[in-house]
């Protein structure tokens, strides 16, 4: 019988932010891959937990996954952590889910923290829908063509960044979206953990009497009104005539589509299906 990969949720900060199950997994599992192990070992010290670990990170992910997958094939049990949150949330681990789940390995997850989920959850903006874009591309013309794709969405954007990144993003987002109600949530679970809220050039005014930011931030702004988001029948045409070139399913297309110019799917379709037939 193959082994079981658990994925393991770890603190973002607050070393008790850790739940009971999370601990028992980690002191039963026969190895535990880490993004970095000496900064996982503070964690595993504080709880006394002395299951040998050993280095899992984006840099030699590939090759380690092999060798995991044969462990596990072996009938081992082993956790992966990443230095913070939830393991593949931005952090490696998708090749080796992608590996066990290919050779029939049951894949385990332990949930826990998130940054964006925790900080989504105090944002006051609303939650009932969100898209996590992240890290956004770091060259500008990049950044600002994925600002442009997510312009119409009316879910609530989510972002991560580094400190010395996001101002700029910030002002680049004005920029694109406008000035929409934001949130900039930093330093979560921590000392000095911070929830700046009003609009985009308010976070940003707030930011600039500061000589520096500092710490792990997340961005989160409101989605596009939907009043907003609407989009001309001739620009729609546009939209789906490049879609198109992909091949997409009809159904799939009208429901991305919908929800993304919040418009009735039927008459997504109903387009989708007349620029077909030309
Ligand atoms: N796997 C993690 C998770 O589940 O949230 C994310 C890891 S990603 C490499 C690191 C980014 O997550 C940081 O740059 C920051 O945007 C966000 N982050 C992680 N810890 C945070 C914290 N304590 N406060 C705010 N943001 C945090």
């Amino acid at each position: 019988m193959p082994g079981t990969l658990y994925i393991v949720a770890t603190p973002m900060g607050n070393l008790e932010d850790i739940s009971f199950r999370a601990v028992r997994v980690l002191n039963e599992a026969d190895l535990i891959a880490a993004e970095d192990t000496r900064h996982s070992r503070k964690l595993l010290n504080h709880y006394n937990i002395s299951t040998p670990m050993i280095a899992c990170h984006e840099h030699n992910e590939a090759q380690r996954s092999a060798g995991l997958i044969s462990r596990l094939n072996k009938g081992e049990t082993v956790a992966l952590i990443s230095d913070a949150g939830t393991p593949l949330i931005s952090d490696p681990g998708y090749k080796l889910v992608r590996m066990a789940g290919e050779e029939g390995i049951r894949v385990v997850p332990v949930p826990g923290c998130n940054a964006a989920v925790a900080g989504l959850s105090a944002a006051g903006l609303p939650t009932d829908s969100f898209l996590f874009l992240g890290f956004p591309p770091k060259k500008q013309g990049r950044q600002c063509a994925a600002l442009e794709a997510v312009k119409p969405n009316t879910a609530t954007l989510v972002f991560y960044e580094s400190p010395k990144r996001i101002k700029a993003l910030i002002k680049r987002a004005e920029d694109i979206l406008g000035n929409r109600s934001a949130c900039l949530a930093r330093e979560l679970t921590k000392r000095h953990e911070e929830f700046i809220r009003g609009s985009l050039s308010r976070i940003l005014a707030e930011l600039e009497t500061r000589e520096q930011v500092k710490g792990e931030c997340v961005l989160f702004i409101q989605g596009a009104d939907p009043g907003e988001a609407a989009v001309s029948p001739e620009d729609l045409r546009t939209v789906i005539l490049d879609r198109l070139k992909e091949n997409p399913g009809t159904g799939a297309l009208a429901k991305e589509l919908a929800s993304a110019f919040n418009l009735p799917k039927k008459q997504v379709y109903d387009t989708i299906l007349s620029l077909k037939a030309d």
